[in-house]
């Protein structure tokens, strides 16, 4: 075909849709931004940065398309961590919609109103506030931004990243009562580490996981709040430490954190599933990093008495899986997962109480450290919408503190073993 011929088909067909823009096979699609919209880019170039795409829709709101996290073998998928940032006309307002969040879980599609209710925003990407995240159409929500300056950083919370655990580190880092040990690497080669803060000959032992899943950061935060506390060298931090060492694994899905992603590891696995089998160090090294550990510290005669695995959901609850077929001291676990209830209700901002006796949830690192280690050992939602013992948004700082109030929990609770 002639070009003369070729122009004349497709002008005839943007006159058959009468729209100037009507894209025909072949030819450009629609610019995504007009020129005189305020959006200038959305930019995702840093640490913990979320993938995604975006286009501007004809009423001028910036559609954000996360990308799904997807599991190995399975139909689950999440999208639940964002941080990105906005750069556009300083003054101007801005109304995004993300998504899709039709989330599948334990192979069941979640409901179509996302579970997010707020979001945090920043202008320097270091002082976070939140903004109510207002359902949008299906599996979508909208957030109305301003942008003061030049650019405006959205994340689901505030952000925990990899040079903030090194930042840790590095400040604790040689103390006396600190030791970090490597104890492997991830499917992308960055090394996990155990902190341990005490004395290894302390009569009890903690151990602490957070960051198996990467769109929860409030573990983070709470780890870090106990670790500083339990190093604060006045008298109460001596006697805890008298009762008890902390074993904090701090990040077990470091992959997953640098790459902004929402719940599985780079080769597709849940690294708070199939606990009820060794892991399998090629898929989920991981977690047969951590299993490697504590097959280590029962050989040495120092199995962690108390486990906790740290995770964000909207509920914040204990979460106490009594396994099917039960095990061996179960109720003496049960009793023991009371009290640790009790005593956080008591110590610290914690309300929002445990799962029923019926709750199972095989597969989980709660159960298979119970039933294959024999350590009790629960997982602790953190409610990522809303700390009602504080009635306020969960913020960094609040995390923290409920880290430096469960260094008196840990202490009362062996204080009865
Ligand atoms: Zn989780």
């Amino acid at each position: 075909m002639k070009r003369s011929c070729l122009l004349t088909v497709l002008m005839g067909a943007a006159l058959v849709c009468g729209l100037p823009d009507c894209s025909v096979a072949g030819e450009p699609p629609a610019m995504p931004v007009a020129p005189s919209h305020p959006l200038h880019y959305i930019a995702t170039d840093f640490e913990n940065a979320s993938p995604l795409w975006w286009e501007v829709d004809a009423d001028g709101v910036v559609q954000i398309q996360l990308v799904y996290d997807q599991e190995r073998a399975s139909p689950n998928r999440a999208n639940g961590h964002w941080l990105f940032r906005v750069e556009a006309e300083p003054g101007s307002d801005l109304t995004l919609t993300l998504g899709p969040f039709a989330n599948v879980w334990n192979g069941v599609l979640g409901k179509p109103t996302p579970e997010a209710k707020i979001s945090f925003i920043s202008d320097d990407g270091k002082q976070w506030r939140a903004i109510p995240a207002e359902p949008a159409e299906p599996y979508r929500f909208k957030l109305r931004v301003h942008l003061e300056g030049p650019s405006l950083y959205v994340a689901r919370l505030e952000p925990y990243r990899l040079s903030d655990l090194e930042r840790l580190k590095a400040d604790i880092a040689g103390q006396p009562l600190v030791e970090i040990t490597p104890i492997g690497r991830t499917v992308e080669d960055r090394e996990l580490e155990m902190i341990r803060v005490g004395k290894p000959d302390a009569p009890h032992r903690v151990l602490l996981r957070a960051r198996a899943h990467p769109w929860e950061p409030g573990g983070n935060w709470v780890v870090q709040g106990l670790i500083r506390r339990l190093l604060h060298g006045d008298e109460d931090a001596r006697r805890y430490l008298d009762r008890y060492c902390l074993y904090v694994m701090p990040m077990a899905n470091k992959d997953g954190v640098a790459r902004g992603r929402t719940r599985f590891n780079q080769r597709g696995m849940d690294l708070n599933r199939k606990w009820d089998q060794p892991a399998d160090p090629a898929l989920a090294p991981e977690n047969a990093a951590l299993e490697k550990w504590v097959e280590m510290m029962i050989a040495q005669g120092k199995r962690p008495d108390l486990a906790i695995d740290f995770h964000n959901d909207a509920g914040g609850r204990l979460h106490v899986s009594r396994p099917d077929g039960g095990v061996t001291g179960l109720d003496e676990y049960v009793v023991r997962m009371e009290r640790l209830e009790k005593l956080l209700r008591e110590k610290t901002w914690f309300t929002e109480g445990s799962t029923k006796s019926n709750f199972r949830n095989p597969g989980t690192v709660g159960e298979g450290l119970l039933v294959r280690y024999g350590i009790a050992a629960c997982i602790h939602e953190l409610n990522a919408n809303h700390i009602a013992g504080l009635d306020d948004v969960p913020t960094a700082e609040h995390w923290q503190l409920y880290g430096r109030q469960l260094a008196e929990v840990f202490w009362e609770y062996f204080g009865a073993e």
